[in-house]
């Protein structure tokens, strides 16, 4: 009967070193929530999206600013007006 222990043993440690190697993807809780601790989100008027405003292009029309998620999108952006 050893040798079921020896197995089952084999397989609660993997089961533990996979969890620790491998964790399942954290669920996004913060999706719901755009505005946190100072990561604030903009709109791209181009492709229709937010996205980080650490990562954003922008632009100043007159008094706004506009966020752009690349540079191709400001270069549309810069066409269309
Ligand atoms: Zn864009």
């Amino acid at each position: 009967m050893r040798f079921i222990l020896y197995i089952l043993l084999f397989f609660l440690i993997y089961t533990i070193a996979r969890a620790i190697l491998f964790p399942k993807k954290m669920p996004q809780q913060q999706r719901n929530e755009p505005k946190l601790h100072g990561d604030e989100t903009v709109f791209d008027p181009i492709c229709q999206s937010y996205f980080p405003k650490n990562s954003a292009l922008s632009i100043r029309n007159g008094n706004e600013i506009i966020y752009f998620c690349s540079e191709e999108c400001r270069e549309k952006f810069l066409k269309k007006i």
